[in-house]
Formats: C-alpha cells, sequence, structure tokens
C-alpha cells in the first residue's frame, strides 16, 4: 500500500534523476492528458480527477496557480485547454510534487483503493458505543457524544477527511506533545529536561504526585506540562505565550488559522481545583525554576493551552508533520527540528496514552498522544499523521473509538513500528490459536 522505499530515499534518488533541464518531463504529464483526435489540446478533467484520486485537494497551496487553473478551465472552458498552456503551467509549478501526483508515485501510491479501506473501517467503528464522554469539566460534557471524525494527512500531503473532520474541539491533553515539542526548540532539551522527568508516571493524568526527585514524571501529563508552561517565552505576558504558542501550532498544520474556546478556558479555570492543587505541590517542591512566573500566570497559561481549538482535519496535518521530520507536508515549511520531533515521539509512544501507555504501545506501536476531548493525534513516521476524534472515553481518558480504528489500521497496515514489512500477523496469531 505504501511506496516500498521511504520517501526520505525516493525523494534523494528523484532528485538525482530529475531536473528542470530535462523539458521532457513536462512533455511527459502533458502527454498523459492529450485530447484523443485533438492532440494539441488537453483534457482537464483527466488531470484534475487524477489528482483529487490521488488525495491531493484542489485547495493545495503548493500546486495552486495550476489547480486554479485547471478548475477554472473545468467549470468555464469545456474542461479543455491547450496542450501549449499546460505544459507552461506546469512549467511554473512545482514540478517535482506535480509529476510524482499524477504518476502516482506520492508515498500512498494507490490512494483510492486507502480511501476506501480506511472508510470501511471508519464505518465499522462507528457502530462502537462504548465509553462514556469526560464531564469534570463542565464545558466538555455539552459535545455530542456521537461525534466521530478521522482524517489522515500523508508526508507528502494525501489528505483523507472522514465524518465530523470539520468540527473544532479543544485540543486538551493532546496538545501536550506539541507544547513539549515546541519548548524543546525554543527553550532546549538541557533546560527542560532539568525541570521534567521521561518516565510514564504509571497513575492517572491529573494524580497530584511527582517523582522520587519531586519532578513531574514526563511533560505528557498535566504536572510535567504545568512545569513546561513556566519554562516557555518567560519573561512574557500570558497573551504574548498564548499568541506564540498558537502561532507554532498554525505553522505546524500548513497556516490554518488556530484559536481558543473561551468557554471551555472558563470551565477549566473555574473548576480546575486538581490543576491548582499540582500547582500548589510543585511549588512547594520547589519543582519551577526560582525566578518563574508566579503561580497563577503558569495555571492561566496551562487553562488556555487546554482551550487550543482544531479539527480532525487541521489535526492530521499536525500529525503529519511530526510524521515527516518536522517539515510541514502542505506548506513544505520547516517547523520544528528533526531532533525535537525525535525526542517528542519517543515520549509519545512511551507516555502519550495516559495509563494505557503501555497497552498501546504493544497492540498499536505507534507514537501517539490523547486529549480527554476525545482526540487522539497518532504519527505514523517518515508515512503519514492522523486525528481521531470522538468523545467516548475509555477508563483511563482514551476515546474508544481512536483506539479500535488505530487498532484496525494498524493491523491492515503493519503500521506497528516492529512489524515486518509483509508479514501476516492475523494468520500467525490465529495459527497459534488453534
Ligand atoms: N484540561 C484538562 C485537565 O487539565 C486536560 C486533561 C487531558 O486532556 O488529559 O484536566
Amino acid at each position: 500500500m505504501f511506496t516500498r522505499i521511504g520517501t526520505a530515499a525516493l525523494r534523494s534518488c528523484f532528485r538525482q534523476s530529475f531536473s528542470r533541464k530535462f523539458a521532457s518531463t513536462e512533455n511527459l504529464l502533458v502527454d498523459l492528458y492529450r485530447k484523443e483526435g485533438a492532440l494539441d489540446t488537453v483534457t482537464v478533467s483527466l488531470a484534475l480527477n487524477d489528482l483529487r484520486d490521488g488525495g491531493i485537494r484542489k485547495t493545495d497551496k503548493r500546486l495552486l496557480p495550476l489547480l486554479e487553473r485547471l478548475v477554472h478551465a473545468q467549470e468555464n472552458e469545456n474542461g479543455q485547454m491547450s496542450a501549449e498552456e499546460f505544459e507552461k503551467l506546469l512549467n511554473c509549478t512545482n514540478l517535482e510534487l506535480a509529476y510524482k501526483a499524477f504518476q502516482k508515485q506520492l508515498i500512498i501510491p494507490d490512494f483510492q483503493g486507502f480511501r476506501a479501506e480506511v472508510t470501511d473501517i471508519f464505518e465499522g467503528v462507528r457502530e462502537n458505543r462504548e465509553g462514556n464522554i469526560a464531564t469534570y469539566i463542565p464545558d466538555l460534557a455539552k459535545v455530542d457524544p456521537d461525534l466521530w471524525a478521522a482524517a489522515i494527512c500523508s508526508v507528502d500531503g494525501q489528505r483523507l477527511a472522514l465524518g465530523d473532520s470539520a468540527k473544532r474541539f479543544s485540543v486538551q491533553s493532546a496538545g501536550k506533545c506539541l507544547n513539549y515539542a515546541i519548548a524543546l526548540d525554543s527553550v532546549s532539551s538541557d533546560v527542560v529536561h532539568k525541570y521534567i522527568g521521561l518516565e510514564q508516571s504509571g497513575k492517572e493524568f491529573n494524580a497530584i504526585t511527582l517523582n522520587e526527585e519531586g519532578r513531574p514524571h514526563n511533560p505528557m501529563i498535566n504536572s510535567g506540562s504545568l512545569v513546561l508552561c513556566s519554562l516557555l517565552e518567560r519573561g512574557r505576558s500570558v497573551s504574548d505565550k498564548l499568541d506564540f504558542v498558537r502561532s507554532q501550532y498554525e505553522r505546524l498544520c500548513g497556516g490554518e488559522s488556530v484559536g481558543t474556546n473561551s468557554s471551555t478556558y472558563s470551565s477549566e479555570k473555574e473548576t480546575g481545583h486538581r490543576n491548582y492543587a499540582i500547582g500548589h505541590l510543585l511549588q512547594d517542591s520547589g519543582a519551577f525554576p526560582a525566578d518563574g512566573p508566579p503561580l497563577g500566570e503558569i495555571l492561566d497559561f496551562y487553562f488556555h493551552l487546554c482551550s487550543i481549538e482544531i479539527t480532525a482535519d487541521t489535526g492530521a496535518v499536525i500529525a503529519a508533520t511530526l510524521a515527516n521530520g518536522g517539515i510541514c507536508p502542505t506548506t513544505g515549511e520547516k517547523v520544528l527540528s528533526a531532533l525535537a520531533v525525535r525526542n517528542t515521539l519517543s515520549l509519545m509512544f512511551s507516555c502519550g496514552l495516559y495509563d494505557y501507555s503501555g497497552q498501546w504501545a504493544f497492540a498499536v506501536g505507534l507514537p501517539a498522544k490523547s486529549g480527554v476531548s476525545g482526540c487522539i493525534l497518532v504519527v505514523v513516521p517518515n508515512k503519514m499523521g492522523l486525528c481521531l476524534m470522538s468523545p467516548r472515553l475509555e477508563e483511563h481518558g482514551n476515546s474508544v473509538r481512536g483506539i479500535d480504528f488505530a487498532k484496525r489500521l494498524a493491523d491492515k497496515y503493519n503500521l506497528h513500528q516492529f512489524d515486518l514489512s509483509g508479514k501476516d500477523y492475523k494468520r500467525e496469531i490465529e495459527e497459534e490459536a488453534n
């Protein structure tokens, strides 16, 4: 299902053999769409259908001038364009991407087949109505429990969005992995890990407890995230810090605007007694930097970060940026260093799903981070990112449908990081059982 050689390898061998001096690349693409019996004309709908089937959206910024012109010809010029104009358009576009998209050489070459299979999994998982929504934050208790969204973005920017994927929701703890990655680059790993540990806590995400050194166990739980809030953008106001983090999220998701939900924020602030308690424990243990901001500001910043809103569709791009070593697939912008991403993925793998992290690593084998709004960001390194959102949670605070979907997807495509490619594990497990 995925191109056999990894994207990085594909890119480097492609670069060696590819250069604009081969004018024949454009000719080759023009030839694909020449109209039968009118060779100086191309059939625009065929080109647009190929891009759509390959998972490239009509709004893809990387190919925008080409796409806009093709759509215009489709809608206003009988779907025809002169071969000469098509060639000129190709000449001024991201030709490497256009070539790979038209020739079905993106990381998921048979995207149509992939879309059909993933849609089947999605609809199968819809039947799963187990679990309960989080009610301890009053604003989350108002959400429709039946919401269900799954979105995927490949490292080549191929997009798939199913169900309620345009519905906004607060990111909650799913954002903790992003705040951590941002801090690694802006504060440094040394400083961050002077104050925050690297181990699973073995306790619930909001436990009022610290490790033996009096520090948070890791940055993926509330205590760790609170300490992170004391380190990020020190010396600036809460609103400046929030603007900074939101602008980083916007870069991670390819330039979509990212806001916060004020009613979620107020709800958290009014009822977040556990977080106040954790904050006081941290303060009492000397776990914050001595010259850090006052506790009230740290908590305020934390509540704002939890109430940042994304959609599953944009969340998938964020996860894909992590899958792509920190380079956003839909813009090509380098947002995070590869090292920050590697460190983040390591902790997502070991600590990303609360006290279910070990079972998740065992069964799914992919770095991920969940939040109590029902969101799970899942990273398939070098292949794609996923955002799953369904508010009914299992006992540890993870989306039931999200886990169900991720397990089925990982099994189907051997996505577990320790899978041997091509091996039929299901058969082996069945044979063992008989
Ligand atoms: N705002 C939530 C809290 O601090 C985040 C919890 C979560 O998603 O794990 O309790």
